[in-house]
């Protein structure tokens, strides 16, 4: 609302800009992915998606065809990838062990990924807090020499001793955070010393102004910030304000399959994605609106949250 009445875009109004851009990994999602359900429920077969429903179907790539993946996402300028060859092991086993085979055939994805990237490409290994510490500790640590920029949400994150057990057991730095909320929550992870690097969703931690204090916090630990995204357009959004305006924001996530598919469908403008970079809207306020009449489609749900009476 303030920028609304001021003029003033919402990087202007935290501060003011300290780069013009930051930069984005993209999130090999497809088109499917996490749509109508949980991403950690699961009809897996749903959510992976087919070769043909889109343009951008990274999560049946990076399963299949990692070097395919990796070359086209070179392509548009990308210089890192987020993708989680587990996930299929964990729905067969309940995520408390992993077997030989499937841990062969995660590490041979990862190993392919690599090798196509050459070392001028990140990596990193999404887990969805599916595993076990022991069983997430195995996983880590046959991936360890494979220079990851993290492992992300390897198990849930409520047990802070399980995180300080797994962080302390291999070599990857350690990230987590998206699904928690509040600096307080923060605080606890950042005193276990269980974190290398935070996640927070703009939406889900509190909104803007919590965000920021949870950035600001994670400073004085040392630990950098890397607003999530798969949350819709108005989230990712936010985070590119974050982003330009704090300097401890390393990164920005994205997903190009929603970013170029459904997101262009809900706002009238998108933060402007080129060639790995992201660069929010310059207009007031967030820079972007839900497009006109969106809440009269017929596919359309309405919630109304409300604070007090
Ligand atoms: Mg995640």
């Amino acid at each position: 609302m303030l920028g609304q009445a001021t003029g003033k875009s919402i990087y202007e109004l935290l501060g003011g800009k300290v780069r013009e851009k930051i930069r984005a990994y993209n999130t090999c999602a497809g088109t499917a992915y996490a749509k109508g359900s949980s991403n950690i429920d699961r009809n897996r077969s749903a959510q992976i998606g087919t070769p043909g429903d889109g343009d951008y179907e990274d999560l049946v790539a990076f399963l299949n065809e990692p070097e395919r993946l990796v070359s086209s996402l070179k392509a548009q300028g990308f210089t890192a990838m987020k993708i989680w060859p587990f996930d299929e092991a964990a729905m067969r086993s309940g995520g408390q062990t992993i077997d030989k085979k499937d841990l062969a055939e995660g590490v041979s994805i990862m190993q392919r990924a690599r090798q196509a990237a050459g070392n001028d490409f990140d990596i990193m290994l999404e887990m969805h807090s599916l595993w076990s510490s022991p069983a997430a500790t195995v996983i880590a640590r046959a991936v360890e020499d494979l220079d990851l920029f993290w492992i992300e949400d390897a198990l849930r994150h409520e047990s802070t001793d399980a995180l300080i057990r797994f962080k302390n057991s291999h070599r990857i730095p350690v990230t987590t955070g998206e699904t928690t909320g509040t600096r307080w929550d923060y605080l606890r992870l950042f005193k276990s010393g269980a974190v290398d690097h935070i996640m927070l969703d703009p939406g889900w931690v509190g909104g803007i102004t919590e965000a920021r204090h949870v950035i600001s916090l994670a400073s004085t630990f040392g630990i950098p910030v890397a607003p999530h995204d798969c949350t819709g357009p108005v989230v990712l959004t936010v985070g590119t304000h974050l982003g330009v305006s704090h300097p401890t924001v390393e990164l920005q996530e994205m997903v190009r399959a929603y970013y170029y598919g459904w997101y262009q469908e809900m706002v009238t403008e998108l933060p402007l994605y080129e060639n790995g970079f992201i660069t929010p809207p310059t207009g007031p306020g967030l820079g972007t609106k839900l497009q006109p009449g969106i809440n009269t489609r017929s596919d359309a749900i309405v919630r109304w949250s409300r604070v007090g009476k």
